[in-house]
């Protein structure tokens, strides 16, 4: 299965991939974390992306769009892929939509996890104390939280125009939101 989860940065998007990848054996590809292992590696990219990531805001389009080009196009992606983190705008949702075209991989699904404003940011100031990612500060979350209703918003709008998209209450315990992921994947996979 091809699949593009999306929602606001606490919402458990990355939490709920990292057990996806396991039950339904396809990579789990998470821009963010390709950006912090470039950060780690203290490449070029990685460099110029570290400045924009702790300032809460997006990287460029057309960096995006190389990394994400090359991991998609990786072997392990031919057999599906779960994407967490991108698109972030609309017209990374449109390249992305090209990009799959070209590759001959389209989309089944997007799935947007909803969550109320509260607990994300909740959920994020645990993260902050408990991984201590930089980009955690709580000047950093909220512009994150800016950003994204801003630019990442208006991306479930583009899904639900192409009819892929289905929404996920995302409150509750991590195996209830996964339970209820499983089921909407399971109707899909019987359509
Ligand atoms: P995440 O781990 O998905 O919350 O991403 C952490 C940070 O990496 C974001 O706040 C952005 O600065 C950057 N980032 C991750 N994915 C993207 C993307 N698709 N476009 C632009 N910037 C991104």
């Amino acid at each position: 299965m091809r699949i593009v989860l999306l929602g606001a940065p606490g919402s458990g998007k990355g939490t709920q991939a990292a057990i996806l990848t396991e039950q339904l054996e396809v990579p789990h590809i998470s821009t963010g974390m390709l950006l912090r292992a470039a950060v780690e590696a203290g490449t070029e990219l990685g460099k110029q992306a570290k400045a924009v990531m702790d300032r809460g805001e997006l990287v460029s389009d057309d960096i995006m769009l190389g990394l994400i080009e090359e991991r998609l196009s990786a072997p392990d992606a031919d057999g599906g892929f779960i994407l967490d983190g991108y698109p972030r705008n609309l017209s990374q949702a449109a390249a992305l939509d090209t990009l799959l075209e070209r590759l001959d991989k389209p989309l089944d699904i997007a799935i947007q996890i909803d969550v109320n404003a509260e607990l994300v940011i909740g959920r994020i100031a645990k993260r902050a104390r408990e991984e201590g990612r930089s980009d955690d500060s709580e000047e950093t979350v909220r512009r994150r939280m800016q950003v994204y209703e801003e630019r990442t918003a208006p991306v479930v709008g583009h899904y639900a125009d192409k009819g892929l998209l289905t929404r996920v209450l995302g409150e509750g315990s991590i195996e209830e939101v996964n339970q209820r992921i499983m089921a909407v994947l399971r109707a899909e996979a019987a359509t």
